[in-house]
Protein backbone atom coordinates (compact mmCIF):
# COMPACT_ATOMS: atom_id res chain seq x y z
CA UNK A 1 0.00 0.00 0.00
CA UNK A 2 1.57 3.82 -0.77
CA UNK A 3 2.11 6.27 1.13
CA UNK A 4 -1.21 8.28 1.45
CA UNK A 5 1.38 10.84 3.27
CA UNK A 6 2.72 11.60 0.19
CA UNK A 7 2.15 14.96 -0.94
CA UNK A 8 3.49 15.98 2.46
CA UNK A 9 7.05 13.84 1.88
CA UNK A 10 7.45 13.23 -1.71
CA UNK A 11 8.25 16.54 -3.84
CA UNK A 12 7.00 17.34 -7.67
CA UNK A 13 9.41 15.45 -10.01
CA UNK A 14 8.80 15.86 -13.91
CA UNK A 15 10.08 13.39 -16.52
CA UNK A 16 13.23 13.67 -17.09
CA UNK A 17 14.27 15.49 -20.79
CA UNK A 18 17.22 14.50 -22.73
CA UNK A 19 20.00 17.22 -22.58
CA UNK A 20 19.11 19.99 -25.46
CA UNK A 21 22.36 20.26 -26.90
CA UNK A 22 21.63 16.23 -27.86
CA UNK A 23 18.09 17.14 -28.64
CA UNK A 24 18.50 19.23 -31.63
CA UNK A 25 20.86 16.73 -33.10
CA UNK A 26 18.02 14.54 -33.81
CA UNK A 27 14.25 14.62 -34.35
CA UNK A 28 13.62 12.00 -31.47
CA UNK A 29 11.35 12.74 -28.89
CA UNK A 30 13.01 15.09 -26.36
CA UNK A 31 12.25 12.69 -22.91
CA UNK A 32 14.58 10.68 -21.96
CA UNK A 33 12.96 6.70 -23.16
CA UNK A 34 12.42 4.87 -19.97
CA UNK A 35 12.72 8.09 -17.02
CA UNK A 36 9.12 7.94 -16.45
CA UNK A 37 8.81 4.89 -14.67
CA UNK A 38 10.84 4.14 -11.99
CA UNK A 39 9.22 8.20 -10.30
CA UNK A 40 5.55 7.71 -11.39
CA UNK A 41 4.59 5.48 -8.70
CA UNK A 42 5.55 8.13 -6.09
CA UNK A 43 4.39 11.15 -7.76
CA UNK A 44 0.89 9.02 -8.43
CA UNK A 45 1.07 8.71 -4.70
CA UNK A 46 1.05 13.24 -4.40
CA UNK A 47 -2.33 12.78 -5.09
CA UNK A 48 -4.64 13.42 -2.49
CA UNK A 49 -7.94 11.58 -3.76
CA UNK A 50 -9.63 14.93 -3.11
CA UNK A 51 -13.63 14.67 -1.99
CA UNK A 52 -14.20 16.97 -5.21
CA UNK A 53 -10.87 16.35 -7.43
CA UNK A 54 -11.44 19.78 -9.79
CA UNK A 55 -8.52 18.11 -12.22
CA UNK A 56 -11.76 15.71 -13.34
CA UNK A 57 -13.60 18.25 -13.99
CA UNK A 58 -11.23 20.74 -15.82
CA UNK A 59 -10.35 17.81 -17.87
CA UNK A 60 -12.60 18.01 -21.16
CA UNK A 61 -12.28 14.17 -21.30
CA UNK A 62 -13.68 13.83 -17.48
CA UNK A 63 -10.03 11.30 -17.16
CA UNK A 64 -11.01 10.45 -13.89
CA UNK A 65 -7.86 11.17 -12.01
CA UNK A 66 -7.61 10.18 -8.95
CA UNK A 67 -8.63 6.82 -9.14
CA UNK A 68 -5.97 6.11 -11.75
CA UNK A 69 -3.06 7.83 -9.44
CA UNK A 70 -3.91 5.89 -6.65
CA UNK A 71 -4.11 2.26 -8.80
CA UNK A 72 -0.59 3.62 -9.89
CA UNK A 73 0.31 4.16 -6.47
CA UNK A 74 -0.81 0.39 -5.53
CA UNK A 75 1.07 -1.11 -8.24
CA UNK A 76 -2.13 -1.69 -10.09
CA UNK A 77 -1.53 -0.96 -13.27
CA UNK A 78 -3.52 -2.76 -15.54
CA UNK A 79 -6.66 -1.43 -13.29
CA UNK A 80 -5.21 2.28 -14.06
CA UNK A 81 -4.89 1.26 -17.64
CA UNK A 82 -8.61 0.21 -17.87
CA UNK A 83 -9.71 3.22 -15.76
CA UNK A 84 -8.01 5.49 -18.22
CA UNK A 85 -8.37 3.34 -21.44
CA UNK A 86 -12.53 4.04 -20.67
CA UNK A 87 -12.60 7.95 -21.10
CA UNK A 88 -9.44 8.16 -23.24
CA UNK A 89 -8.99 7.12 -26.56
CA UNK A 90 -5.39 7.92 -27.48
CA UNK A 91 -3.31 8.94 -24.07
CA UNK A 92 -0.53 8.33 -25.67
CA UNK A 93 -0.91 11.90 -27.23
CA UNK A 94 -2.54 13.65 -24.54
CA UNK A 95 -0.27 12.28 -22.12
CA UNK A 96 2.60 13.88 -24.62
CA UNK A 97 1.28 17.22 -25.59
CA UNK A 98 -1.61 18.18 -23.63
CA UNK A 99 -1.29 22.13 -21.93
CA UNK A 100 -2.58 19.85 -18.81
CA UNK A 101 -5.70 22.43 -17.50
CA UNK A 102 -5.84 19.30 -15.22
CA UNK A 103 -2.53 20.21 -13.12
CA UNK A 104 -3.93 23.98 -13.04
CA UNK A 105 -6.66 22.74 -11.24
CA UNK A 106 -4.86 20.16 -9.07
CA UNK A 107 -5.77 21.07 -5.39
CA UNK A 108 -2.16 20.90 -4.16
CA UNK A 109 -1.57 24.14 -6.83
CA UNK A 110 -3.49 26.22 -4.82
CA UNK A 111 -0.51 26.87 -2.52
CA UNK A 112 2.50 24.28 -3.93
CA UNK A 113 2.85 21.75 -6.67
CA UNK A 114 0.14 20.02 -8.65
CA UNK A 115 0.69 16.24 -8.92
CA UNK A 116 2.29 15.39 -12.18
CA UNK A 117 -1.09 14.14 -13.76
CA UNK A 118 0.24 13.97 -17.31
CA UNK A 119 3.14 12.12 -16.65
CA UNK A 120 1.39 9.44 -14.74
CA UNK A 121 -1.34 9.16 -17.71
CA UNK A 122 1.06 8.88 -20.24
CA UNK A 123 3.07 6.45 -17.94
CA UNK A 124 -0.10 4.26 -17.60
CA UNK A 125 -0.57 4.74 -22.05
CA UNK A 126 2.70 3.66 -22.54
CA UNK A 127 2.76 0.81 -20.14
CA UNK A 128 -0.67 0.00 -21.36
CA UNK A 129 0.56 -0.71 -25.17
CA UNK A 130 4.11 -2.39 -23.98
CA UNK A 131 1.70 -5.14 -21.94
CA UNK A 132 -0.48 -5.68 -24.37
CA UNK A 133 -3.39 -4.34 -22.49
CA UNK A 134 -4.97 -1.59 -24.92
CA UNK A 135 -6.05 -4.17 -27.14
CA UNK A 136 -8.15 -4.10 -30.56
CA UNK A 137 -11.78 -4.13 -29.25
CA UNK A 138 -14.10 -4.94 -32.23
CA UNK A 139 -17.58 -5.07 -32.06
CA UNK A 140 -18.85 -7.87 -31.19
CA UNK A 141 -22.48 -7.35 -33.12
CA UNK A 142 -22.62 -5.36 -36.55
CA UNK A 143 -25.46 -2.76 -36.33
CA UNK A 144 -25.99 -2.57 -39.90
CA UNK A 145 -25.52 1.28 -40.27
CA UNK A 146 -22.88 3.00 -42.15
CA UNK A 147 -20.98 6.34 -41.14
CA UNK A 148 -18.61 8.17 -43.29
CA UNK A 149 -16.69 10.71 -41.02
CA UNK A 150 -14.48 13.32 -43.19
CA UNK A 151 -10.94 14.11 -41.67
CA UNK A 152 -8.31 11.87 -39.71
CA UNK A 153 -7.27 14.45 -36.78
CA UNK A 154 -7.87 13.83 -33.56
CA UNK A 155 -11.39 14.32 -33.55
CA UNK A 156 -12.29 12.55 -36.47
CA UNK A 157 -10.18 9.35 -35.53
CA UNK A 158 -12.02 9.55 -32.10
CA UNK A 159 -15.23 9.78 -33.44
CA UNK A 160 -14.42 6.78 -35.83
CA UNK A 161 -13.21 4.34 -33.29
CA UNK A 162 -16.37 4.97 -31.00
CA UNK A 163 -18.43 4.42 -33.75
CA UNK A 164 -16.76 1.38 -35.49
CA UNK A 165 -16.61 -0.12 -31.55
CA UNK A 166 -20.23 0.22 -31.53
CA UNK A 167 -21.11 -1.43 -34.20
CA UNK A 168 -21.68 0.87 -37.10
CA UNK A 169 -19.19 0.46 -40.55
CA UNK A 170 -17.44 3.32 -40.18
CA UNK A 171 -15.03 4.79 -42.99
CA UNK A 172 -12.38 8.17 -42.27
CA UNK A 173 -11.85 10.30 -45.82
CA UNK A 174 -9.17 11.89 -45.50
CA UNK A 175 -6.99 14.77 -48.10
CA UNK A 176 -3.69 14.26 -47.29
CA UNK A 177 -1.91 11.22 -48.38
CA UNK A 178 -2.27 9.60 -44.44
CA UNK A 179 -4.11 10.09 -41.68
CA UNK A 180 -3.76 11.97 -38.17
CA UNK A 181 -4.40 15.75 -38.93
CA UNK A 182 -2.32 17.78 -37.35
CA UNK A 183 -1.13 15.18 -35.24
CA UNK A 184 0.71 13.83 -38.99
CA UNK A 185 1.72 16.99 -40.58
CA UNK A 186 1.24 19.91 -38.16
CA UNK A 187 3.26 18.40 -34.79
CA UNK A 188 6.85 17.64 -35.29
CA UNK A 189 8.36 14.86 -34.43
CA UNK A 190 10.42 15.81 -31.16
CA UNK A 191 6.79 16.03 -29.44
CA UNK A 192 5.59 13.07 -30.66
CA UNK A 193 7.23 10.50 -32.78
CA UNK A 194 5.14 9.11 -35.78
CA UNK A 195 4.94 5.29 -35.68
CA UNK A 196 2.80 6.20 -32.60
CA UNK A 197 0.24 7.47 -34.62
CA UNK A 198 0.59 4.83 -36.97
CA UNK A 199 0.38 2.40 -34.04
CA UNK A 200 -2.80 3.44 -33.20
CA UNK A 201 -4.29 3.99 -36.75
CA UNK A 202 -2.97 0.24 -37.02
CA UNK A 203 -5.21 -0.52 -34.16
CA UNK A 204 -8.37 0.76 -35.70
CA UNK A 205 -7.84 -0.90 -38.79
CA UNK A 206 -7.73 -4.04 -36.70
CA UNK A 207 -11.07 -3.26 -35.31
CA UNK A 208 -12.84 -2.54 -38.80
CA UNK A 209 -12.51 1.58 -39.22
CA UNK A 210 -11.98 1.92 -43.47
CA UNK A 211 -9.42 4.88 -44.19
CA UNK A 212 -10.09 6.30 -47.74
CA UNK A 213 -6.90 8.91 -47.93
CA UNK A 214 -6.23 11.31 -50.88
CA UNK A 215 -9.92 11.79 -51.28
CA UNK A 216 -10.82 15.88 -50.43
CA UNK A 217 -14.87 15.42 -49.73
CA UNK A 218 -16.26 18.28 -51.53
CA UNK A 219 -13.97 17.86 -54.97
CA UNK A 220 -12.88 14.34 -55.59
CA UNK A 221 -16.48 12.77 -54.17
CA UNK A 222 -19.00 15.36 -53.75
CA UNK A 223 -20.36 15.57 -49.85
CA UNK A 224 -24.23 15.10 -50.73
CA UNK A 225 -23.21 11.78 -52.64
CA UNK A 226 -21.04 11.01 -49.55
CA UNK A 227 -24.27 11.47 -47.52
CA UNK A 228 -26.83 9.46 -49.93
CA UNK A 229 -24.63 6.67 -49.47
CA UNK A 230 -24.24 6.18 -45.53
CA UNK A 231 -26.28 7.12 -42.50
CA UNK A 232 -24.75 9.42 -40.68
CA UNK A 233 -21.77 11.78 -41.98
CA UNK A 234 -19.20 13.19 -39.31
CA UNK A 235 -17.40 16.22 -40.75
CA UNK A 236 -14.03 16.77 -38.60
CA UNK A 237 -12.05 19.25 -41.09
CA UNK A 238 -9.98 20.74 -38.48
CA UNK A 239 -9.70 24.68 -38.06
CA UNK A 240 -6.90 25.15 -40.42
CA UNK A 241 -7.35 28.68 -42.37
CA UNK A 242 -4.56 30.63 -41.52
CA UNK A 243 -4.55 34.15 -40.18
CA UNK A 244 -2.87 36.73 -42.31
CA UNK A 245 -0.41 39.41 -41.40
CA UNK A 246 -0.92 42.21 -44.83
CA UNK A 247 1.98 44.17 -44.21
CA UNK A 248 4.57 45.10 -46.77
CA UNK A 249 6.59 42.37 -48.19
CA UNK A 250 4.36 39.67 -47.26
CA UNK A 251 4.50 38.26 -50.91
CA UNK A 252 8.54 38.12 -50.58
CA UNK A 253 9.92 34.62 -51.32
CA UNK A 254 11.19 33.49 -47.80
CA UNK A 255 7.98 34.35 -46.32
CA UNK A 256 5.68 31.60 -45.02
CA UNK A 257 2.80 30.14 -43.17
CA UNK A 258 4.46 27.89 -40.71
CA UNK A 259 1.79 25.66 -40.73
CA UNK A 260 3.07 24.92 -44.29
CA UNK A 261 7.14 25.18 -43.22
CA UNK A 262 6.25 22.40 -40.43
CA UNK A 263 4.42 20.21 -43.24
CA UNK A 264 7.82 20.22 -45.17
CA UNK A 265 9.43 19.00 -42.04
CA UNK A 266 7.03 16.58 -41.34
CA UNK A 267 7.43 15.44 -44.89
CA UNK A 268 10.61 14.84 -44.56
CA UNK A 269 10.66 13.20 -41.59
CA UNK A 270 8.15 10.23 -43.00
CA UNK A 271 10.91 10.13 -45.50
CA UNK A 272 8.91 11.35 -49.03
CA UNK A 273 11.80 13.75 -49.48
CA UNK A 274 15.37 14.00 -48.39
CA UNK A 275 15.24 17.61 -47.47
CA UNK A 276 12.64 20.07 -46.76
CA UNK A 277 11.83 22.65 -49.62
CA UNK A 278 11.53 25.77 -46.90
CA UNK A 279 14.71 24.48 -45.00
CA UNK A 280 15.79 26.82 -42.51
CA UNK A 281 19.35 25.46 -42.49
CA UNK A 282 22.48 28.44 -42.63
CA UNK A 283 19.22 31.06 -42.24
CA UNK A 284 18.11 34.11 -39.90
CA UNK A 285 14.91 32.78 -39.35
CA UNK A 286 12.50 35.19 -37.76
CA UNK A 287 9.10 33.54 -36.11
CA UNK A 288 6.46 36.33 -36.17
CA UNK A 289 3.85 34.72 -33.20
CA UNK A 290 4.01 33.32 -29.75
CA UNK A 291 1.85 29.80 -29.53
CA UNK A 292 2.35 26.29 -30.13
CA UNK A 293 3.23 26.29 -33.78
CA UNK A 294 5.36 29.19 -33.10
CA UNK A 295 7.48 26.64 -30.69
CA UNK A 296 7.29 24.18 -33.04
CA UNK A 297 8.79 26.41 -35.73
CA UNK A 298 11.71 26.97 -33.44
CA UNK A 299 12.60 23.58 -32.48
CA UNK A 300 12.36 22.64 -36.16
CA UNK A 301 14.61 25.63 -37.40
CA UNK A 302 17.46 24.64 -34.44
CA UNK A 303 17.07 21.07 -35.57
CA UNK A 304 17.66 22.04 -39.28
CA UNK A 305 20.10 23.99 -38.43
CA UNK A 306 19.01 27.94 -38.57
CA UNK A 307 22.08 30.89 -38.20
CA UNK A 308 19.94 31.95 -35.62
CA UNK A 309 16.52 32.20 -34.75
CA UNK A 310 14.63 34.62 -33.64
CA UNK A 311 10.12 34.83 -31.96
CA UNK A 312 8.39 37.99 -31.88
CA UNK A 313 5.67 37.85 -29.46
CA UNK A 314 3.05 40.96 -29.72
CA UNK A 315 2.14 40.07 -26.26
CA UNK A 316 3.62 41.35 -23.20
CA UNK A 317 5.92 38.40 -21.34
CA UNK A 318 3.53 36.97 -18.75
CA UNK A 319 3.83 36.39 -14.99
CA UNK A 320 5.49 33.93 -13.61
CA UNK A 321 2.69 33.04 -11.06
CA UNK A 322 -1.14 33.02 -11.82
CA UNK A 323 -2.19 36.93 -11.48
CA UNK A 324 -4.99 38.08 -9.22
CA UNK A 325 -7.52 37.81 -11.91
CA UNK A 326 -7.07 34.78 -12.66
CA UNK A 327 -7.67 32.09 -9.05
CA UNK A 328 -7.31 28.67 -8.79
CA UNK A 329 -9.03 26.10 -10.42
CA UNK A 330 -8.23 28.47 -14.16
CA UNK A 331 -5.63 27.52 -15.69
CA UNK A 332 -3.63 30.48 -15.78
CA UNK A 333 -2.15 32.63 -18.24
CA UNK A 334 1.69 32.42 -16.79
CA UNK A 335 5.18 32.32 -18.40
CA UNK A 336 6.00 28.99 -19.81
CA UNK A 337 8.94 27.83 -21.34
CA UNK A 338 8.52 25.01 -23.99
CA UNK A 339 11.55 22.93 -24.81
CA UNK A 340 11.95 24.37 -27.85
CA UNK A 341 12.63 27.85 -25.89
CA UNK A 342 14.80 25.12 -23.37
CA UNK A 343 16.94 24.49 -26.86
CA UNK A 344 17.03 27.99 -27.88
CA UNK A 345 18.60 28.65 -25.18
CA UNK A 346 21.14 25.95 -24.78
CA UNK A 347 21.91 26.91 -28.54
CA UNK A 348 22.36 30.28 -27.80
CA UNK A 349 20.43 30.99 -30.83
CA UNK A 350 18.49 33.57 -30.42
CA UNK A 351 16.16 35.80 -28.41
CA UNK A 352 12.84 35.75 -27.67
CA UNK A 353 10.95 39.11 -27.92
CA UNK A 354 8.17 40.26 -25.95
CA UNK A 355 5.61 42.99 -26.89
CA UNK A 356 7.11 43.00 -30.36
CA UNK A 357 4.83 43.92 -33.65
CA UNK A 358 6.18 43.12 -37.05
CA UNK A 359 5.82 45.84 -39.42
CA UNK A 360 7.15 44.98 -42.75
CA UNK A 361 9.25 42.98 -44.77
CA UNK A 362 12.45 44.03 -46.66
CA UNK A 363 13.98 42.81 -49.90
CA UNK A 364 17.24 42.08 -50.68
CA UNK A 365 18.97 42.74 -53.78
CA UNK A 366 18.26 39.42 -54.77
CA UNK A 367 14.72 40.28 -54.37
CA UNK A 368 14.33 37.26 -51.84
CA UNK A 369 13.26 38.42 -48.27
CA UNK A 370 16.50 40.03 -46.18
CA UNK A 371 14.99 41.58 -43.40
CA UNK A 372 12.13 42.04 -40.83
CA UNK A 373 11.09 45.41 -39.32
CA UNK A 374 9.59 45.03 -36.03
CA UNK A 375 8.82 47.60 -33.06
CA UNK A 376 7.57 47.78 -29.70
CA UNK A 377 4.05 46.92 -29.46
CA UNK A 378 2.12 49.19 -27.12
CA UNK A 379 -0.77 49.39 -25.45
CA UNK A 380 -4.08 48.84 -25.88
CA UNK A 381 -4.28 48.34 -29.55
CA UNK A 382 -0.91 46.76 -29.75
CA UNK A 383 0.88 49.05 -32.19
CA UNK A 384 3.96 49.96 -32.88
CA UNK A 385 5.25 52.46 -30.79
CA UNK A 386 7.05 55.34 -32.82
CA UNK A 387 10.47 55.66 -32.85
CA UNK A 388 11.36 51.81 -31.76
CA UNK A 389 11.53 50.63 -35.00
CA UNK A 390 14.31 48.00 -36.11
CA UNK A 391 15.45 45.41 -38.33
CA UNK A 392 16.58 41.98 -38.05
CA UNK A 393 17.95 39.94 -40.53
CA UNK A 394 16.31 37.39 -42.05
CA UNK A 395 16.31 34.96 -44.50
CA UNK A 396 13.27 33.08 -43.53
CA UNK A 397 10.38 34.71 -41.73
CA UNK A 398 7.68 32.64 -40.23
CA UNK A 399 4.37 33.46 -39.83
CA UNK A 400 2.49 31.20 -36.53
CA UNK A 401 -0.76 33.56 -36.00
CA UNK A 402 -3.30 31.38 -35.25
CA UNK A 403 -6.28 30.06 -37.34
CA UNK A 404 -9.26 31.46 -37.98
CA UNK A 405 -11.71 28.67 -38.27
CA UNK A 406 -12.17 25.83 -41.40
CA UNK A 407 -10.83 26.77 -44.56
CA UNK A 408 -13.40 29.07 -46.31
CA UNK A 409 -12.68 27.55 -49.75
CA UNK A 410 -14.15 23.55 -48.83
CA UNK A 411 -16.67 22.50 -51.25
CA UNK A 412 -18.32 20.51 -48.78
CA UNK A 413 -19.43 23.60 -46.54
CA UNK A 414 -22.47 24.54 -49.49
CA UNK A 415 -22.78 21.07 -50.67
CA UNK A 416 -23.75 19.93 -47.04
CA UNK A 417 -25.70 23.01 -46.52
CA UNK A 418 -23.30 23.84 -43.29
CA UNK A 419 -23.58 27.26 -41.83
CA UNK A 420 -20.60 29.09 -40.60
CA UNK A 421 -20.76 31.36 -37.46
CA UNK A 422 -18.82 34.87 -36.81
CA UNK A 423 -15.95 33.39 -35.76
CA UNK A 424 -16.14 31.31 -39.38
CA UNK A 425 -16.49 27.74 -37.07
CA UNK A 426 -19.54 25.63 -38.55
CA UNK A 427 -22.48 25.91 -36.84
CA UNK A 428 -24.11 22.81 -35.16
CA UNK A 429 -26.41 22.63 -31.96
CA UNK A 430 -25.03 21.68 -28.32
CA UNK A 431 -25.55 17.99 -29.69
CA UNK A 432 -23.08 18.36 -32.68
CA UNK A 433 -26.01 18.01 -34.93
CA UNK A 434 -25.97 21.02 -37.94
CA UNK A 435 -29.44 21.95 -39.81
CA UNK A 436 -28.66 19.19 -42.33
CA UNK A 437 -30.45 15.82 -41.50
CA UNK A 438 -27.60 12.88 -40.37
CA UNK A 439 -24.64 15.58 -40.66
CA UNK A 440 -22.68 16.09 -37.40
CA UNK A 441 -19.40 18.54 -36.66
CA UNK A 442 -16.47 17.93 -34.10
CA UNK A 443 -13.37 19.23 -33.40
CA UNK A 444 -11.64 22.25 -34.03
CA UNK A 445 -14.15 22.74 -37.35
CA UNK A 446 -17.07 23.42 -35.15
CA UNK A 447 -15.12 24.63 -32.00
CA UNK A 448 -12.66 27.10 -33.47
CA UNK A 449 -8.61 26.48 -33.31
CA UNK A 450 -8.09 24.38 -29.81
CA UNK A 451 -6.31 21.12 -28.34
CA UNK A 452 -6.08 17.73 -28.83
CA UNK A 453 -7.62 16.66 -25.66
CA UNK A 454 -11.02 18.71 -26.85
CA UNK A 455 -10.65 17.58 -30.34
CA UNK A 456 -10.82 13.91 -28.61
CA UNK A 457 -13.62 14.82 -26.67
CA UNK A 458 -15.78 16.17 -29.49
CA UNK A 459 -15.41 13.09 -31.22
CA UNK A 460 -16.15 11.22 -28.33
CA UNK A 461 -19.33 13.27 -27.41
CA UNK A 462 -20.05 13.51 -31.41
CA UNK A 463 -19.81 9.54 -31.86
CA UNK A 464 -22.73 9.50 -28.74
CA UNK A 465 -24.54 11.81 -30.67
CA UNK A 466 -24.47 9.39 -33.74
CA UNK A 467 -25.39 6.35 -32.25
CA UNK A 468 -28.25 8.31 -30.86
CA UNK A 469 -29.41 9.16 -34.02
CA UNK A 470 -28.85 6.22 -35.40
CA UNK A 471 -30.33 3.73 -32.82
CA UNK A 472 -32.63 6.20 -30.58
CA UNK A 473 -30.56 5.34 -27.90
CA UNK A 474 -26.55 5.41 -27.06
CA UNK A 475 -24.48 4.06 -24.13
CA UNK A 476 -21.60 5.70 -25.58
CA UNK A 477 -20.66 8.14 -23.20
CA UNK A 478 -20.48 11.88 -23.66
CA UNK A 479 -17.72 13.76 -21.91
CA UNK A 480 -18.60 17.44 -23.42
CA UNK A 481 -21.47 19.64 -25.26
CA UNK A 482 -20.45 21.09 -28.14
CA UNK A 483 -20.65 24.76 -26.17
CA UNK A 484 -18.79 23.36 -23.18
CA UNK A 485 -15.50 25.70 -22.54
CA UNK A 486 -12.08 25.80 -21.12
CA UNK A 487 -12.09 27.06 -17.31
CA UNK A 488 -10.24 30.04 -18.16
CA UNK A 489 -10.85 33.84 -18.10
C1 LIG B 1 1.80 23.26 -35.03
C2 LIG B 1 0.71 22.89 -34.08
C3 LIG B 1 1.03 22.40 -32.84
C4 LIG B 1 0.03 22.05 -31.95
N1 LIG B 1 0.40 21.55 -30.73
C5 LIG B 1 -0.56 21.16 -29.87
C6 LIG B 1 -0.20 20.62 -28.61
O1 LIG B 1 0.96 20.52 -28.26
N2 LIG B 1 -1.19 20.21 -27.77
C7 LIG B 1 -2.51 20.30 -28.12
O2 LIG B 1 -3.37 19.90 -27.34
N3 LIG B 1 -2.89 20.83 -29.31
C8 LIG B 1 -1.93 21.26 -30.19
N4 LIG B 1 -2.31 21.79 -31.40
C9 LIG B 1 -3.75 21.86 -31.73
C10 LIG B 1 -4.29 20.50 -32.18
O3 LIG B 1 -3.39 19.90 -33.09
C11 LIG B 1 -5.67 20.65 -32.82
O4 LIG B 1 -6.52 21.29 -31.90
C12 LIG B 1 -6.28 19.30 -33.22
O5 LIG B 1 -5.43 18.60 -34.10
C13 LIG B 1 -7.65 19.48 -33.86
O6 LIG B 1 -8.13 18.24 -34.26
P1 LIG B 1 -9.20 18.08 -35.43
O7 LIG B 1 -9.39 16.63 -35.61
O8 LIG B 1 -10.40 18.90 -35.13
O9 LIG B 1 -8.54 18.74 -36.73
P2 LIG B 1 -7.19 18.46 -37.53
O10 LIG B 1 -6.16 17.81 -36.69
O11 LIG B 1 -6.86 19.77 -38.17
O12 LIG B 1 -7.62 17.42 -38.66
C14 LIG B 1 -8.51 17.77 -39.69
C15 LIG B 1 -8.27 16.83 -40.86
O13 LIG B 1 -9.30 17.01 -41.84
C16 LIG B 1 -8.72 16.88 -43.13
N5 LIG B 1 -9.60 17.52 -44.10
C17 LIG B 1 -9.91 18.85 -44.19
N6 LIG B 1 -10.77 19.05 -45.20
C18 LIG B 1 -11.04 17.84 -45.75
C19 LIG B 1 -11.87 17.42 -46.82
N7 LIG B 1 -12.62 18.29 -47.50
N8 LIG B 1 -11.90 16.10 -47.15
C20 LIG B 1 -11.14 15.20 -46.45
N9 LIG B 1 -10.33 15.55 -45.42
C21 LIG B 1 -10.30 16.86 -45.06
C22 LIG B 1 -7.38 17.58 -42.97
O14 LIG B 1 -6.49 17.23 -44.00
C23 LIG B 1 -6.95 17.08 -41.60
O15 LIG B 1 -6.25 15.86 -41.71
C24 LIG B 1 -1.33 22.19 -32.31
C25 LIG B 1 -1.67 22.71 -33.56
C26 LIG B 1 -0.66 23.07 -34.44
C27 LIG B 1 -1.02 23.63 -35.77
S1 LIG C 1 -6.02 14.72 -21.07
FE1 LIG C 1 -4.99 16.62 -20.44
S2 LIG C 1 -6.45 17.59 -19.00
FE2 LIG C 1 -7.07 15.42 -19.21
S3 LIG C 1 -6.00 14.33 -17.53
FE3 LIG C 1 -4.68 14.20 -19.36
S4 LIG C 1 -3.22 15.92 -19.17
FE4 LIG C 1 -4.99 16.33 -17.80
Amino acid sequence: MADRMAFFTTPRAERARRDAHERVGDWREVYRPGALLPVVGGQAGRCMDCGLPFCHDACPLGNIVPEWNRLVADGDWRAAASRLLATNNFPEFTGRLCPAPCESACVLAIDGAAVTIKNVELAIADRAWESGWDRPRPPDVPSGRRVAVVGSGPAGLAAAQQLTRAGHATTVYERADRPGGLLRYGIPPFRLEKHRLDRRLDQMREEGTGFRCGVRVGRDVAAGELRAGCDALVVAVGATACRELPLPGRDLPGVHQAIAYLTWANRVDEGDRPDSPLSAEGRHVVIVGGGDTAADCLGTALRQGAASVTQLDINPRPPERRAAGQPWPVHPKVYRETTSHEEAGAAAAGPRVFAAVAVGFEAGPDGRLAAVRFAEAQPPDRGPRPGTERSLPAGLALLALGFAGPEPDQELIPQLGLATGPDGALTRDDGFATGTDGVFVAGDAGRGQSLIVWAVAEGRAAAAAVDRYLRGVTELPAPIRASARALTL
